[in-house]
């Protein structure tokens, strides 16, 4: 009788408890988010700023994929608003895919306009126009010049102006041109200081337009270009990481200084019409209203000369300078080879074809790509914060304890990295611990996917392996 009437009043206190935690848990998210916290900058507050201003966008924007899961980066904890979107999650993905795919349409499109006439003539001839440094105001003058004449070109965004102007990137990508990384802030000091500080702009950018377009710009041009800056560790690196480099053939000159007028762009952009593939180095960042001028006249001329317009992709020819004695005398670090595992490794496997994981857990389904998750020894490995969000939980991090705090499924769940634990509290109030393998690769947690469930109160999980996917459901 005694236990009877004890059970709701301590029904009661436990749900007070829960409450606590799950206050305590969005207290620390609210800190996060205001960029007090010594180690978020004002970079990443100005991101956090372009995600909140990209309503419209929700439909390409799964949550990180965090091999770049910043522990510095304000936690997230997002109302139901952003997890309708996350519900659509695999849908999201599938609109991602047919976007490459169109994208994949549109050059094979190119492709069959060039064939017809490369029965004709036995020179092919293609140009890529190339722009750098955007977008800003120039941006839309170029896009709807380039729209009116029916080509298509490449833009090698900065990440600093993408997070500022994401509209004008999304329409980049849906007028159907190639985007590619031009690095976050341009800042040659930074940039050619060492290779992994490269490393992290490249990455950083690349988060950004993933936001915006969801798709991973493969292509990377180096600020100043790669001559005199890039040495054999830059080329190697970003090659094994499955990106393509990029310089150009034709230099428009339209950087030379400021405001080089129209003509002279367009004398120095059409110096050489009889290469048979020439990539053209034009800018649409600030300042330049001078190239948009003198874009119509430049594409009137390549097309008077027989080219196609080509959208570079990473099948193209790379166009690359030489190491300069320079650049190669520099002595600049290599990163550590445990760096190089860490970061270079695993990031190649984001542009290799390869099997996504299928994700059913409860009434939610995601895909992990491949890349975006791991198998060692045989079992599934996870990054959490990515895993988590798209299946519709929340997740805190701490930088302080090197902890991650999952608010999931009425649960919380603690993931210590340095602990190697996880703390589970349950809805009914009990608490419990348990050894894991909780792992912090490069800046982010991963954990065995069966571990994560069975702590987050899935338990059950079945795993289909088929040629085309593999599946885990569970209840
Ligand atoms: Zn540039």
């Amino acid at each position: 009788m005694k236990e009877c009437r004890e059970n709701p009043f301590r029904r009661l206190i436990i749900r007070g408890l829960l409450v606590i935690a799950v206050l305590l848990c969005l207290g620390v998210s609210a800190y996060g988010e205001k960029g007090d916290s010594p180690a978020s900058s004002s970079t990443f507050s100005r991101q956090a700023e372009a995600g909140r201003a990209l309503p419209l966008l929700s439909k390409n924007n799964p949550p990180a994929v965090p091999v770049q899961d910043l522990p510095s980066a304000p936690v997230k904890i997002k109302g139901a608003e952003a997890r309708r979107s996350r519900i659509s999650g695999s849908s999201a993905d599938v609109q991602g895919a047919d976007h490459q795919a169109s994208s994949a349409q549109q050059i094979s499109a190119a492709a069959g306009k060039i064939a017809p006439e490369a029965g004709h003539r036995k020179d092919k001839r293609v140009v890529y126009l190339t722009f750098d440094d955007g977008p800003s105001a120039v941006t839309p003058k170029v896009l709807n010049i380039l729209r009116e004449q029916g080509v298509k070109a490449t833009f090698f965004v900065l990440g600093d102006q993408a997070a500022g102007r994401p509209e004008l990137i999304n329409a980049i990508w849906e007028q159907g041109h190639a985007i590619g990384n031009h690095t976050y802030n341009h800042n040659y000091h930074d940039l050619y200081s060492g290779f992994t500080e490269f490393w992290r702009q490249i990455k950083q950018t690349e988060e950004t337009v993933r936001e915006i377009t969801g798709v991973r710009p493969q292509l990377v041009r180096a600020p100043g270009g790669t001559f005199g800056h890039f040495d054999n560790t830059y080329f190697t690196l970003l090659k094994q990481a499955g990106y393509e480099v990029i310089d150009w053939t034709v230099d428009s000159g339209d950087s030379r200084r400021r405001g080089v007028p129209a003509a002279e762009i367009l004398q120095a952009s059409v110096a050489d019409l009889t290469s048979s593939s020439v990539v053209l180095l034009l800018h649409d960042g600030s300042g330049h209203g001078q190239s948009a001028e003198a874009l119509p006249a430049i594409i009137e001329r390549y097309k008077a000369a027989g080219y196609t317009f080509g959208i570079l992709g990473a099948q193209s020819d790379p166009v690359q300078f030489r190491v300069s004695s320079k650049a190669a005398a520099l002595k600049r670090g290599k990163p550590s080879q445990d760096w190089i595992s860490a970061n270079i490794v695993p990031n190649a496997q984001l542009f290799a074809p390869g099997t996504a994981l299928a994700l059913e857990i409860g009434r939610m389904e995601t895909k992990l790509k491949p890349g975006e998750y791991r198998v060692q020894d045989g079992q599934y490995y996870v990054p959490l914060r990515a895993t988590v969000e798209r299946l519709g939980g929340q997740v805190g991090w701490n930088a302080a304890t090197r902890s991650g705090t999952v608010i999931w499924n009425g649960r919380s769940v603690t993931l210590n990295s340095e602990t190697q634990e996880i703390g589970i509290l349950r809805l009914d109030g009990t608490a419990e611990y348990q050894a894991a393998q909780v792992q912090l690769l490069g800046e982010s947690l991963w954990v065995p996917l069966r571990t994560l469930l069975e702590a987050a109160g899935h338990p059950g999980a079945e795993s289909v392996v088929s040629a085309e996917e593999r599946r885990v459901k569970a209840a």
